[in-house]
């Protein structure tokens, strides 16, 4: 029986990248070691590092105004990098909240600098939404201009890209990044966690504009100062060797699916499948308006909470794994990352019904 992860983060990899990694684990390049016990300033693991970025730049088609970091500390690292590099004295951070990680993030911020919330909600008629970026109240002086283009807690996803006539626009893209085409230039920071769409957890990938590290910011741990590590190659100490590695072995298997576009057009045949079932479902229901319903993220709901254990074990057992949904939001969550082909959806939908059948 195929099974399939659902799981949210740790997530899914492509089958092809662990099925090298595990055919190279014990003699990586004939050196007769793993690629986790040679030193990271060793010119293979360098050639892999210089790689690893070529390919990520290619993927997003970063131009030579951003710098690209492999950092420690997954996403929340990053919520306090951000501040830590960006603060400025005589100005407040905006930070726009469309669910739990921009709220997160915010929460995080304001231990180290002063922040503005822009609540971008506008849920109305029992469903969860987004306010229209072009409709966005953000503050005309602010030292950067924080947000989530994907909650992958909530389902929400904001596909277009705020903009400001001063401040940098930062983008957390921990649960998004590689999805769908973006335009890199639209943004001064991108971020993201590895372990949703990239690799295994313990680093984090930073896209950030070579002004932006001019600022000189507060007082902050070297490990997270974005001036520090790019001067450094993003090894000022030891990095996680093996997430880097495995992020590499991604992106390559990346550009030979076709890269980015070709992932977003499979992205949103696997979103459209889901979503299109559950609507027109009597059994189950999402409670996202439909323009900014997430690709990655897939949150829904049996009529009948009543069910939901039966649900998840019975999904179990047929080999759908990790549909829980989040605590906070409860009910079921999809996660529908690259990794997950259009057959995996196809049998959850399938499963779906039938329990559906059996049920009603
Ligand atoms: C998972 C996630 C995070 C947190 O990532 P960690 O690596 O666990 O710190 C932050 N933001 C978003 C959008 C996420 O999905």
């Amino acid at each position: 029986m195929s099974k399939y992860n659902f799981c949210a983060g740790p997530a899914m990899l492509p089958q092809a990248v662990m099925q090298k990694a595990q055919k190279e684990f014990l003699d990586w390049q004939d050196m007769g070691v793993s690629v986790m016990e040679i030193s990271h300033r060793s010119k293979e693991f360098l050639a892999l590092t210089a790689k690893c970025e070529a390919s990520l730049r290619r993927l997003m088609n970063i131009s030579d105004e951003f710098e690209v970091l492999f950092m420690h500390g997954g996403g929340r690292g990053q919520f306090s990098a951000v501040p830590l590099n960006l603060h400025q004295a005589d100005k407040k951070a905006i930070y726009c909240e469309n669910g739990v990680w921009s709220k997160s993030a915010t929460d995080e911020a304001n231990k180290f600098t002063s922040t503005t919330r822009v609540d971008v909600r506008n849920d109305a008629d029992g469903k969860f939404s987004i306010k229209n970026v072009a409709d966005w109240v953000l503050p005309a002086d602010a030292s950067y201009i924080h947000y989530c283009p994907n909650e992958t807690v909530d389902g929400l996803e904001i596909f277009e890209v705020p903009s400001h006539p001063t401040a940098p626009i930062v983008a957390d893209m921990s649960s998004t990044i590689l999805s769908r085409e973006i335009d890199v230039d639209k943004f001064d920071l991108i971020y993201a966690g590895a372990q949703k769409n990239i690799g295994p957890s313990g680093i984090a990938i930073v896209i950030v504009r070579k002004t932006l590290l001019d600022r000189e910011g507060l007082a902050k741990p070297g490990i997270l100062d974005y001036a520090l590590e790019a001067k450094q190659g993003s090894m000022f100490n030891t990095p996680p060797t093996f997430a880097w590695y495995l992020a590499a072995e991604v992106f390559e298997w990346l550009e030979a699916q076709g890269g980015v576009k070709a992932m977003e057009a499979q992205n949103i045949a696997k979103a459209e499948l889901l979503y299109n079932f559950i609507d027109e479902s009597p059994f189950y229901s999402n409670k996202v308006a439909k323009h900014c319903r997430s690709r990655m993220n897939v949150p829904f709901w049996l009529n009948d909470e009543s069910l939901n254990e039966k649900f998840v074990s019975q999904s179990k057992e047929a080999g759908l794994l990790a549909l829980e949904g989040h605590r906070i939001v409860g009910g079921m969550r999809a996660s529908i990352y690259n990794a997950m082909p259009l057959e995996g959806v196809q049998a959850l939908v399938d499963f779906m019904a039938a329990f559906a059948k059996e049920n009603s």
